[in-house]
């Protein structure tokens, strides 16, 4: 039976709350696919590969094993083990398991650190162009992200100065994403020491996300801070997960690393909400994780290809920048010189959203605008899909700039 009275209202931190601009622009993709309209995807930023062979074996035998209940909830001992190993193979650095946390992607290990740690008051230093999750999950906290501009003549990676400028005794943690999302950028050693050094003389935590470790062109290589400042260990939580390097996106496990308090809360955060990740899908991570790099160096080398197609296709339409950044599956161009002008029906073009909306309607091209990532101007492309859909993908894209009056 219904009262009749309306509801009551929602929470005060949901008011201001956005949705992922990565799922929505995805979902209007989907919607328009619906229709029978064929959509090329830059928006979507998970591989097209499908999940390996031995990955979906693993699954299938845990299911058929009876790996079907409850695990701890912050995850099986056999995962934490391996996550274990692989820290020490990758990154040389050497952790115990209760400093690891297992759980449902990467984005939740996300999630739960900010609970664990964030207050009103606290204020969150993230960089610019940021992945768009970091200050919304910031903002549920009630605490103040700080975003923190990069250049893009600096390949938009945060410099020392710029760090050294936003720090204040209020700055409770610092969000580093290499290689990022969305601008592909991969921070150098030597910057990343320069960072760390300014960071030693400031007690806050630091978020390392290393999701895209392996997704890396033209020899470059990716650096984990604590392995460059072994004295930052001790306050630093890297996160990471078998979504991207596995192709595994839809399973759902990301883990963090990290001081035993902060992973001790978040695993507490985990059994009075989540409870264990899916425990079939903790089987198959286990697999992933054991099968080492082949799987993605092969992606990687699939992904090289196509992100030189990809810039080189975009840098030849007039009113768009693209520069080649050595890491993940994205590009960033820039856009902004289109706007002013007109689509072929006289809206007018103003923002990166309008811009995207219009290839989207038009062009049934996907793309996020770089407003979602606090970087308005820019659009963001993944290349994470088959070399004849780009070039089909390029081909409209062009028509459709061109269209513009
Ligand atoms: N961090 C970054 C930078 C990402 O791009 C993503 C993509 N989804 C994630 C974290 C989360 O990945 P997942 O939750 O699938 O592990
Ligand atoms: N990380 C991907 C992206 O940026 C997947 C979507 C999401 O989790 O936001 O597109």
């Amino acid at each position: 039976m219904t009262s009749g009275r309306p509801p009551a209202g929602l929470a005060r931190r949901v008011a201001q709350l956005q949705p992922s601009a990565t799922h929505a622009i995805t979902a209007k993709a989907k919607a328009l696919e619906a229709r029978g309209i064929r959509v090329i995807d830059f928006g979507v930023g998970e591989p097209d590969f499908d999940t390996p062979q031995t990955v979906k074996d693993a699954g299938i035998a845990a299911i058929q094993e009876g790996w079907t209940k409850y695990t701890p909830p912050a995850g099986l001992d056999e995962l934490k083990q391996t996550v274990v190993e692989k820290l020490k193979r990758d990154q040389g650095l050497a952790y115990h398991p209760n400093q690891i946390v297992i759980s449902c992607g990467a984005k939740h290990s996300l999630y739960n650190i900010a609970q664990a740690l964030f207050d009103e008051g606290d204020e969150v230093l993230i960089p610019a162009p940021y992945w768009v999750s970091y200050p919304e999950q910031v903002r549920l906290q009630g605490a103040t992200p700080v975003i923190v501009p990069t250049e893009e003549s600096e390949g938009f990676c945060l410099s020392p100065a710029a760090l050294t400028r936003a720090l204040t005794p209020r700055t409770k943690a610092v969000i580093l994403n290499s290689p990022n999302n969305p601008t592909g950028a991969v921070y150098p050693k030597s910057l990343l020491e320069e960072l760390g050094r300014v960071l030693l003389d400031h007690h806050c935590v630091i978020i390392s996300d290393e999701i895209y470790e392996y997704f890396l062109y033209d020899g470059a290589a990716h650096w984990s801070l604590p392995t460059l400042l072994p004295d930052l260990v001790g306050r630093t939580v890297i996160v990471n997960g078998v979504s991207k390097s596995y192709a595994m996106t839809g399973w759902r496990i990301g883990y963090a690393a990290g001081p035993a308090p902060i992973i001790q809360a978040m695993s507490s955060i985990q059994s009075q909400s989540t409870s264990n990740p899916t425990s079939i899908s903790q089987k198959a991570a286990i697999a992933a994780i054991r099968s080492g790099t082949g799987f993605v160096t092969g992606m990687v080398t699939a992904f090289d290809q196509r992100r030189r197609a990809m810039a080189d296709g975009l840098q030849r339409i007039t009113g768009i920048t693209c520069s080649l950044p050595k890491g993940g599956f994205y590009l960033f161009p820039r856009v902004s010189a289109l706007f002013g002008r007109r689509t072929p029906s006289g809206q007018p073009i103003q923002t990166s959203t309008e811009l995207a909306a219009y290839l989207l309607e038009s062009a049934h091209v996907a793309v996020v605008p770089g407003g979602a990532f606090g970087a308005e101007g820019y659009l963001r492309f993944s290349y994470a899909l088959p070399i004849e859909q780009i070039r089909t993908g390029l081909d409209q894209l062009r028509d459709a700039i061109t269209a513009l009056r």
